[in-house]
C-alpha cells in the first residue's frame, strides 16, 4: 500500500485536479491519499483572518471568493450524482468559517487557537473534494487520528498517540482508496484544532505511511523531483535521481522547501522509501529517497535557510570548544530552542552559534545566564548576537572524502567579496555549513552551487 501526498499546487486549479484524479485513479491498488488546502488559500484564510480581527470587512469579499473556487472545482470535476451532496459539505464548512470571521470583526482580537481553526478550513474542504472526483474513494477526517501536544509554545505532533489512531482508522488491508487533508490536527487534551505548522501536510502523510508500515511515500508536487538546490534562486539546479534520508534530512532542515522537515524522519526509521513526483508530469522519474544506493557523489546538494540568529560567544573559554558547546547546547535544548549549526571562523576567539531569529533574543538571555560566572571573572568576554543570517548547507554523505571543501568554498565567497560570518566545525559528518549576510544569500548559494556542484 501506498501513500500519496499532493501540496498546493497539485490542488490548485481544475486542470492540477484532474491531473490528480488520472494519478489516483490509474493506480492498481487503493492508497492513502494526503492532500494540502488548495494552492494559496492558507495564506488568503490567515491573511483574511488578520484583517478581519483589524475591524476590516474585506472578508466578506474573501468569503465570496474562497466559495467560488470551491464550487467552480466541485462543478468541473465531481460527478453530478454526487454535486449537491459535496457542494452542501463544503457549504456547511464555510457557513462556519463565515461566522468565525464575524466573531473576528466584532472582537478585534485573533486569538493563536482562532488562527489554527480558521487554517483548518482549507484542508478539510479540499479533501472533501478530493474524495468525491476521484472514481473509488472515502474520505476520512484527519481531525480525528492526528494529534498535538504542547511543547514550549508550540504544537508538536504527538506520534505514539497519532501512530495508535492511524492504526485504528486505516485496517488493513485497505478495501478503497481513502482520502485524508493533511497538515491539521487536534491537540490531544483540549481537543482543540491544532496543526503541524506550516508545509506540513508533508508530514502528515510520513506519519501515516509509518503507522500502517506502507511501502512507498510519495510526494507530488510541482518540480520533478529533489533539485540540487532551490531552482527559484538558481536555474542551474538539477534533478537528483537518488538520495539517501540523511540527505533529504540535512537538505530540508536547512531550507529545501520541497519537504517538510520533520517528515523524513518516521519513514525513515521504517526503511519506507520516499519518492518526490511532479503532478504535472507523472512520466519523470522523480526523486527516490533510500538506504539503498549504489555509489555516491560527494555533494548531493545545496540549500539555503534564511531568518536566523547569529550569536558570538568570545574571550578565552570560546577556545574551549567542546565544553562552550556541551552547555550552550544544554541550555538551549532544556528551553526548546533548537541550535542550527556551530562554527567557529578560522583561528578566532570565538564560537558561533546559530538559531531562529524569533528566538535569539531568548537563546541571549539564556546564554549569559548560563555563563555568568565566566563573563564575570573574564574568560568570556562578551555574548552577542546578530540579527538576519543565512545558513547554506552543502550536504552529501562522503562530504567528508573531499578534503578542504569548506575552505574552497570560503574562499569563493570572499573572493566575490561575499563575508563568510562563520563556518561550522566540522561536527557533521554530511554538512559543511557557510553562514552568510541574509543579504548576500542568492548570490552565495549561486557561487557555492556552482563550485561544488556544477564544476565537480
Ligand atoms: P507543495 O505545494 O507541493 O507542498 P512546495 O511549494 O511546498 O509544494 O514545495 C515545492 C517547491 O519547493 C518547488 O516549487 C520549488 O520551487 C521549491 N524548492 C525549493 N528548494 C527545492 C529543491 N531543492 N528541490 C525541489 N524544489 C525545491
Ligand atoms: N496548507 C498548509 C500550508 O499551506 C499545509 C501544506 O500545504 O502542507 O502550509
Ligand atoms: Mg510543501
Amino acid at each position: 500500500m501506498k501513500v500519496l501526498k499532493f501540496g498546493g499546487t497539485s490542488v490548485g486549479t481544475i486542470e492540477s485536479l484532474t491531473n490528480v484524479k488520472k494519478i489516483v485513479d490509474g493506480l492498481d491498488r487503493p492508497a492513502v491519499v494526503v492532500v494540502s488546502a488548495l494552492g494559496g488559500l492558507t495564506d488568503r484564510l490567515i491573511s483574511t483572518a488578520k484583517a478581519a480581527s483589524e475591524g476590516k470587512d474585506s472578508f466578506e469579499e474573501a468569503m465570496i471568493e474562497f466559495r467560488l473556487r470551491h464550487h467552480n472545482i466541485i462543478e468541473a470535476l465531481v460527478p453530478e450524482v454526487k454535486r449537491v451532496e459535496t457542494r452542501k459539505k463544503v457549504d456547511t464548512l464555510l457557513d462556519q468559517l463565515g461566522d468565525i470571521y464575524r466573531g473576528l470583526y466584532q472582537s478585534k482580537t485573533l486569538p493563536e487557537r482562532t488562527l489554527d481553526l480558521v487554517v483548518s478550513f482549507g484542508e478539510r474542504m479540499s479533501s472533501i473534494i478530493v474524495a468525491e472526483l476521484l472514481k473509488e474513494a472515502e474520505h476520512k477526517d484527519s481531525l480525528s487520528f492526528m494529534r498535538t501536544e504542547r511543547w514550549f509554545n508550540k504544537n508538536i505532533a504527538d506520534r505514539a498517540l497519532t501512530e495508535k489512531l492511524i492504526k485504528e482508522a486505516f485496517p488493513l488491508p485497505l478495501e478503497k482508496t481513502v482520502v485524508t487533508g493533511g497538515f491539521i490536527s487536534r491537540d490531544r487534551d483540549s481537543k482543540e484544532i491544532t496543526n503541524l505548522g506550516r508545509g506540513g501536510s508533508d508530514y502528515t502523510a510520513a506519519l501515516i505511511a509509518a503507522a500502517l508500515d506502507a511501502e512507498e511515500l510519495e510526494i507530488w508536487t510541482d518540480v520533478d523531483g529533489f533539485l540540487t538546490t532551490d531552482p527559484r534562486v538558481v536555474k542551474e539546479a538539477r534533478i537528483i535521481p537518488t538520495m539517501t534520508f540523511v540527505e533529504s534530512m540535512e537538505l530540508c532542515t536547512y531550507g529545501a522547501k520541497v519537504v517538510y522537515p520533520p517528515t523524513i524522519y518516521p519513514v525513515f526509521h521504517k526503511g519506507i522509501p520516499i519518492r518526490i513526483l511532479n503532478t504535472f508530469n507523472p512520466e519523470a522519474p522523480g526523486t527516490l529517497i533510500t538506504d539503498n544506493i549504489e555509489g555516491g557523489v560527494a555533494v548531493r546538494g545545496v540549500s539555503a535557510l534564511a531568518k536566523n540568529g547569529l550569536i558570538k560567544i568570545e574571550g578565552a573559554l570560546a577556545g574551549n570548544v567542546a565544553t562552550v558547546n556541551t552547555r550552550a547546547f544544554n541550555a538551549m535544548s532544556r528551553n526548546g530552542i533548537s541550535v542550527l549549526l556551530v562554527g567557529k571562523v578560522d583561528h578566532s576567539q570565538e564560537v558561533s552559534l546559530i538559531v531562529p531569529i524569533d528566538e535569539m533574543e531568548k537563546a541571549l538571555r539564556l546564554l549569559k545566564n548560563e555563563f555568568a560566572g565566566e563573563l564575570q571573572n573574564g574568560d568570556i568576554l562578551s555574548i552577542n548576537g546578530e540579527a538576519e543570517v543565512t545558513v547554506i548547507a552543502v550536504v552529501g554523505e562522503q562530504i567528508k572524502q573531499l578534503a578542504g571543501l569548506g575552505a574552497r568554498l570560503t574562499n569563493t565567497l570572499w573572493r566575490n567579496n561575499i563575508s563568510v560570518k562563520a563556518v561550522s566545525d566540522g561536527a557533521s559528518e554530511t554538512t559543511i555549513g557557510i553562514v552568510v549576510d541574509s543579504s548576500q544569500e542568492k548570490q552565495a548559494l549561486a557561487l557555492i552551487h556552482e563550485a561544488a556542484i556544477e564544476r565537480r
